[in-house]
């Protein structure tokens, strides 16, 4: 789960982290009070909150090429009114969020940083060697990605162990790395130890702050966080789920968590309903193999009733990108026949404007092809996951 970077500050606040001040606006005039209340700063940074990066350099539908980004700095109260009236319920493209961009709902508003240096620093889950990989470089403030292609030998990766947990030397290791030097060696080492709690804590997977900033009078604060936590272990961090803004998920997405179901919407033509992780994935290269792309990812799981069977239906018939559905079900413990009975309520129950190919294996496997076969649907029966992949891909490309 993703949380916007104005609620990421407030959690890694809670660890002594040092933050720049700064309120959430919704409106215009908040935003005007919300800079009010930051009385004393030179200047405000009114800063889109979307779950996407790269807001800087984004650009904003509908205003001209050189209208200012998703992150601006503006010298009044009445500066930072004006611009939240242009940004907010505005559409902002980032090189994170696609062509079609995301809505800006709300805006952070800060006091503004006198950065003399921008760097990068990020804690994850490394399931390589199980532990939290610290990734660190001078070139902060710009695409990460970018440095890893063109100078990856300005980024520096070590890990922490959790069994030991954070030791001085992981400190020396961060300041050698961000080249910082005497007090701010010190305060690189602390806000490691910090990150690294929270991290723990709140069971994050990823933590990144880029960038992290060196200000003229020589102190180290976090002016951008981007924080998302392991979705298994939200039962045991109300405040977090909290902080959830589903406006800022898929809404298909959201609907297939209800009913349990593990599906992840993707961007092709081709609908598709597996049951098991593995097949699934297999299904989704299947059918690039062919010539097509998969509108989704979706695992029904090993106990799939009737009532999962026809909501994953209906999910996937709401995205009007899905112009062919293969079903994919493996019969294990499940039975075929069963599964046959549940594919063909849901059709029933939900209707069919696309052709809809379904490969069953497994036990049972006669009577649930016999099951389809006589239920008058207009149902392309397949026998193997090439064959099905075939079928749809030529359904669904003539
Ligand atoms: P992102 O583009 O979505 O990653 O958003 P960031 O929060 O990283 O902001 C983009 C850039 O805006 C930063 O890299 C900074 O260069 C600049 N920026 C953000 N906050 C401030 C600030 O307080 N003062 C100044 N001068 N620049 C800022
Ligand atoms: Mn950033």
């Amino acid at each position: 789960m993703n949380i916007h970077e104005h609620q990421a500050k407030a959690v890694l606040k809670e660890f002594g982290v040092a933050v720049p001040r700064g309120f959430p606006a919704y409106s215009p005039n908040e935003a005007k009070e919300a800079a009010k209340q930051l009385q004393g700063s030179p200047v405000f940074v009114v800063k889109s909150q979307i779950h996407a990066g790269g807001r800087g350099k984004g650009r904003f539908e509908g205003l001209g090429p050189d209208a200012k980004g998703g992150v601006r700095v503006v010298k009044t109260a009445d500066d930072v009114k004006a611009n939240a009236d242009e940004m907010l319920g505005r559409v902002l493209v980032t090189h994170q969020t696609g062509a079609a961009g995301k809505q800006v709902n709300r805006l952070y508003i800060e006091e503004g940083a006198d950065i003399a240096k921008e760097l990068y620093l990020s804690l994850l889950v490394d399931r390589v060697s199980s532990r939290v990989s610290v990734v660190a470089s001078t070139e902060g403030g710009m695409d990460i990605e970018e440095v890893a292609h063109n100078t990856p030998e300005k980024i520096i990766t070590f890990t922490i162990d959790p069994a030991t947990g954070i030791f001085p030397h992981h400190g020396r290791a961060l300041a050698r790395a961000l080249n910082l030097k005497g007090d701010l060696a010190k305060q690189g080492a602390k806000l490691l130890t910090q990150l690294y709690t929270a991290f723990l804590a709140k069971d994050m997977d990823m933590l990144e702050i880029n960038p992290l900033v060196v200000t003229g009078d020589e102190k180290l604060i976090v002016l951008d966080a981007k924080v998302s936590f392991d979705s298994n272990s939200l039962f045991r961090h109300p405040d977090i789920v909290a902080l959830r803004d589903e406006t800022e998920e898929d809404q298909k997405e959201i609907e297939a968590s209800k009913f349990d179901l593990s599906y992840i919407a993707l961007d092709g033509e081709i609908g598709c309903m597996v049951n098991g992780a593995g097949l699934a994935m297999a299904t989704l290269d299947i059918i690039k193999l062919y010539g097509s792309e998969p509108a989704n990812f979706l695992d029904v799981g090993g106990g799939a009733t009737t009532e999962k069977v026809t909501a994953a239906f209906k999910i996937i018939t709401s995205d009007p990108k899905v112009k062919g559905i293969l079903v994919n079900i493996f019969g294990g413990i499940m039975k075929c026949d069963i599964i046959a009975e549940g594919v063909i309520a849901a059709v029933k129950e939900v209707g069919l404007k696309v052709p809809l190919v379904v490969r069953l294996e497994g036990t049972n496997v006669e009577l649930g092809k016999k099951i389809i076969n006589d239920s008058g649907l207009n149902v392309i029966a397949a026998d193997d996951l090439a064959d099905a992949a075939a079928k749809i891909v030529k359904a669904v490309k003539g």
